[in-house]
C-alpha cells in the first residue's frame, strides 16, 4: 500500500479539484483537541461548525488493515463519507472504491483514479448510470435479479458481473441489509443461467453481513454460502468464478480483530480448493468513522432548574442524521474557549444534566438527552468524536443549515 505525502491535499496528490482547506497540520497523536483551538481561534468571527480530518488515523487504519487481512483488498464504500480530502488520501493510500451511482463514480475518477479500481457495488441500477459506467470503463457490477441482467446486458454487456446473495445472518448488525438486497439459495441457479442465457460473465459472489455487524461470526455462514454458489456455477459448467466480495460490517477496534479471525478461518475452510481467487471488500465505516471529529458552536442557552439547555448549530437534519439513519450513539465534549478560555475542556468542573438540541425549528432536531456538561455559554464549542460514518452523506440544508458547507480540515497524527 501506498503512503500520504507529508503536504498532502487531495488537489495536489492527484490532480482533484475541490478540497477545501489545502494545508495539512501535523498534530500528537491525542492532538485534535489542541487542534480544533488553534482553528477556533482562527474562526473567532464565523463560529460555523467544522470538522478535523485526521490523515494519521487514516494511515493507520490502512496499516491495521493491511497488517490484519493482507488478502483482502478493500474497495472504500463512498456512500459512508465521500469527503474529497479522504476519499484522495485512501486513492493515495492504494485503496479501490465501491461506488453506488454515476455521481460516486464521478468523484472517485476526478480524483485520477484508474476505473479499473471502481466496483458499481450497487445491485439495483438506473439505466442511464449503468451506461455512464460502460462509457468510463467501470467493468464490475453485482446483480440479484434478472431485471438487472436485461439492462445490463442492454447497456454494458460486456461487464464482469458478481452475483450478490443474502448473508444468512445479519440479525447482529446496526442496519442490516437483507430485507432489500441479495438473492435467496433457491433464486441462485436461475440467475446463474440467466446470465448465462444472456451471455453475461458471471465472475463471482459478494454479500454483505450488514453495516455496524457485531456477529463476526455471520462472515463465516456468509463465506459457507459463497461456496455453494461458486459449486452452483461450476455444476452449470460456468467458467470457474474467480472474485468472492465480503462486502462491509466492518467497525475498527476489536471487532475488527474478530471480523479478521472469522473469516480467515472460513476462507481457509472453504475456499483454499479455489486456485487463483480474489478476495475483496467494501468497508466504508472502518475507514472513516474514527478519523473524522466534528466541532460545533453553542448558539443558544436555557436554564430550567438544574437543567441546562443548550442550542448547537448542527443537528438531526445535519451531521446527527445518523442518530436517525444509522442508528448511532453519539457524545460529545465541551471547548469552553468563551468561558474557560484557560482550562477549556473544563477538567474538575462540576456539571449539569443537559439537552442538546440543533439548531431547526423541529423538536425532533434533539441530539443529546441527560448529558453530563459543564455550565457553558453561547459561543463556546461542543466537539463530537468518531463523526466520520454516515453523518455529512446523508445530511440536509433544512431550515437553511448547510451540511454541505461544513468546512473539513486536515491534520496529521502520526505522519511526522
Ligand atoms: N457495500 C455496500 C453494498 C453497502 O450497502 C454498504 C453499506 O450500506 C457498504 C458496502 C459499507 O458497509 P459498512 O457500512 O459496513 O462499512
Amino acid at each position: 500500500m501506498g503512503s500520504i505525502p507529508k503536504n498532502f491535499h487531495a488537489g495536489v496528490v492527484l490532480g482533484a479539484p475541490g478540497v477545501r482547506e489545502k494545508s495539512v497540520t501535523t498534530i500528537s497523536k491525542n492532538g485534535v483537541t489542541d487542534f480544533m483551538l488553534s482553528i477556533i481561534s482562527e474562526k473567532e468571527e464565523t463560529k460555523e461548525p467544522f470538522y478535523v480530518l485526521d490523515l494519521g488515523e487514516v494511515t493507520a487504519l490502512m496499516d491495521k488493515w493491511t497488517l490484519t487481512l493482507p488478502m483482502v483488498r478493500p474497495f472504500y464504500a463512498v456512500k459512508c463519507n465521500p469527503d474529497p480530502a479522504l476519499l484522495g488520501s485512501l486513492a493515495a493510500l492504494g485503496s479501490n472504491f465501491d461506488c453506488a451511482s454515476r455521481a460516486e463514480i464521478e468523484s472517485v475518477l476526478s480524483l485520477g483514479v484508474s476505473p479499473n479500481r471502481i466496483i458499481y457495488a450497487n445491485p439495483c441500477k438506473q439505466e442511464s448510470h449503468i451506461k455512464y459506467a460502460a462509457s468510463v470503463g467501470v467493468n464490475l457490477t453485482t446483480f440479484d435479479a434478472e431485471e438487472e441482467l436485461d439492462k445490463i446486458r442492454k447497456w454494458h454487456p460486456k461487464c464482469a458481473l458478481l452475483i450478490r446473495i443474502k448473508a444468512p445472518d445479519d440479525s447482529g448488525a446496526r442496519c442490516p441489509l437483507g430485507t432489500k438486497y441479495g438473492s435467496l439459495p433457491e433464486e441462485v441457479t436461475p440467475l446463474l443461467q440467466a446470465a448465462q442465457t444472456a451471455r453475461l460473465n458471471v465472475v463471482g459472489v459478494s454479500f454483505h453481513i450488514g453495516s455496524g455487524a457485531t456477529h463476526s461470526q455471520a462472515y463465516k455462514g456468509a463465506i459457507a454460502s459463497a461456496k455453494s454458489v461458486f459449486d452452483a456455477a461450476g455444476r452449470l459448467g460456468m467458467s470457474r468464478m474467480k472474485i468472492l466480495n465480503i462486502g462491509g460490517g466492518f467497525t475498527a477496534g476489536s471487532q475488527f480483530d474478530e471480523a479478521a479471525t472469522a473469516i480467515k478461518s472460513a476462507l481457509q475452510a472453504y475456499f483454499t480448493s479455489e486456485p487463483g481467487l480474489t478476495v475483496i471488500s467494501e468497508p466504508g465505516r472502518f475507514f472513516s468513522d474514527s478519523a473524522f471529529t466534528l466541532a460545533t458552536t453553542i448558539i443558544g442557552k436555557r436554564v430550567r432548574g438544574d437543567l441546562r439547555e443548550y442550542w448547537i448549530n448542527d443537528g438531526i437534519y445535519g451531521s446527527m442524521n445518523c442518530i436517525l439513519y444509522d442508528h448511532a450513539t453519539i457524545t460529545c465534549t465541551p471547548l469552553a474557549c468563551n468561558s474557560n478560555r484557560a482550562n477549556p475542556t473544563c477538567k474538575g468542573f462540576r456539571t449539569y444534566s443537559s439537552t442538546v438540541f440543533g439548531p431547526t425549528c423541529d423538536a425532533l432536531d434533539t441530539v443529546l438527552t441527560g448529558h453530563q456538561l459543564p455550565e457553558l455559554q453561547v459561543n463556546d464549542w461542543l466537539v463530537f468524536p468518531n463523526m466520520g460514518a454516515y453523518t455529512v452523506a446523508a445530511g440536509s440544508s433544512f431550515n437553511g443549515f448547510n451540511t454541505a458547507a461544513i468546512l473539513t480540515h486536515l491534520a496529521s497524527s502520526n505522519m511526522n
